[in-house]
């Protein structure tokens, strides 16, 4: 089951050990070449050559189950809440490339988690089509992860609303996250969607029978109780109940694991060492954007938060900076924490400056030529919608039966 890919993540729960190693990924879609003008292709070309049984499509019954894989199956996904930032490449999307791979894999662009807090529709509309544009751009490949528009699949939120009725309103209350951003955006006025948003998500991942859920650290609470949601759904309505009402009987949805990697899980603000890096924080110095130009990264590193220890070091506590950026170095060099102790701030920083826009550029151009070919994207997120929606109607159908609903004649 793919351990020695799995061993380059931690795997968060309670039964499993926790497995760490650097993770090394590499690979973009063959059909962007950084050095070639785009070749417009249909993404029918790009069918996933894997052994996924996938039944021809039909309408979702009771009786069907979902289409599953041989295969192992990872999903995951990014907001479109603003422009995608190193912590979310190097959390996320990085570790994604080599997880498509090995496993059936299902990324997809979290329009509906975008409008919890309030928002720019024009905004939304264009980091949407940008954040799909930056997937394949980082290496995602259609020909081997289902690549969509999480709205366009409609399951998501039917099945939120079925999951909500198994979901205590304290977990919610309880939740970090939630917490933080109603706080910042005023507390009563926030709307009940932002409460609401980790039933969301794990309608996100639980509508297709997922074993992996590759995240940064911040999402860790939210996979847990994903999971716990999963188990009572299981619990209350799954197994011989459901087998009396014409089900398969057994679990009704698979409980998922967090693959959260040991390096990049939480890149912090380059203004603040204690602070995660995030779209939302209203300063744009606090972050690398993805398709930040050259002279923005350069004067981002430069003024980027130091401290006024000697040398660079590793995991002293006291010095978040140092920390974060050396693992951020790390990351996109691949050089060894030896090779960084040595040096003094002004060194390490035009280093860093020079990694980031080598490691970026790339990225950058293949974004640039995916962008301005809006068919071709399209095309990437309606093939993506259709597989994806062929699994999710299948699992809503199933949960609609267990828990008694009357089918549609
Ligand atoms: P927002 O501020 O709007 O919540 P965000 O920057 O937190 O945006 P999300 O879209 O919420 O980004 O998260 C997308 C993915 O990126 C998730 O898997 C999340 O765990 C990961 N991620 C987000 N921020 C970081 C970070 N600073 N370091 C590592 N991973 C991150
Ligand atoms: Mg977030």
């Amino acid at each position: 089951m793919g351990r020695a890919l799995l061993s380059h993540f931690l795997i968060l729960s309670n039964s499993s050990p926790r497995l760490a190693s650097t993770l090394s990924c590499s690979g973009f879609p063959r059909h962007f070449p950084s050095s070639s003008p785009l070749i417009r292709r249909s993404s029918r070309q790009f069918r996933c050559h894997c052994t996924t049984v996938s039944p021809p499509p039909q309408p979702a019954s009771p009786e069907t189950t979902p289409p599953t894989s041989v295969k192992k199956r990872v999903v995951s996904g990014v907001q479109p809440t603003g422009s995608i930032h190193l912590g979310n490449y190097l959390g996320a999307i990085k570790n994604w490339i080599s997880l498509q791979d090995k496993y059936e894999a299902l990324f997809f662009i979290v329009d509906l988690h975008a409008i919890t807090l309030p928002y720019d529709p024009q905004e939304l509309l264009k980091a949407t089509r940008d954040t799909a544009a930056i997937y394949l751009a980082c290496g995602v490949d259609p020909s081997k992860a289902s690549v969509f528009v999480q709205s366009h699949v409609r399951a998501h939120v039917e099945l939120m609303w079925l999951l909500s009725a198994a979901t205590p309103i304290g977990r919610l209350n309880r939740m970090i996250q939630f917490k933080e951003k109603s706080r910042k955006a005023g507390d009563e006025n926030v709307g009940v969607a932002l409460l609401t948003y980790p039933v969301l998500m794990a309608s996100d991942i639980l509508l297709y029978q997922s074993d992996f859920v590759p995240v940064g650290e911040d999402q860790k609470q939210h996979l847990e109780l994903t999971r716990d949601v999963a188990g009572s759904v299981n619990s209350l309505y799954g197994g011989r109940k459901w087998k009396k009402l014409g089900g398969r009987g057994g679990a009704i949805f698979k409980v998922p694991e967090p693959l959260i990697p040991p390096t990049g899980a939480r890149v912090m603000s380059l203004t603040d060492g204690l602070s995660k890096m995030s779209k939302s924080a209203p300063s744009d110095q606090s972050r690398i954007n993805l398709l930040d130009p050259k002279d923005v990264i350069a004067n981002k590193i430069k003024r980027c938060k130091t401290d006024s220890f000697p040398g660079m070091e590793f995991d002293n506590p006291e010095r978040p900076e140092c920390n974060n950026l050396l693992s951020v170095y790390q990351l996109i060099s691949e050089k060894t924490k030896e090779e960084c102790q040595d040096m003094n701030w002004g060194t390490f920083k035009s280093l860093l400056a020079d990694a980031l826009i080598d490691h970026l550029h790339p990225i950058q151009d293949r974004y640039e030529a995916i962008i301005s070919d809006p068919t071709y994207l399209d095309e990437v997120l309606e093939e993506g919608a259709t597989k994806a929606a062929e699994i999710a109607d299948a699992t809503v159908s199933n949960v609609k039966q267990a828990m008694g609903l009357l089918r549609r004649r």
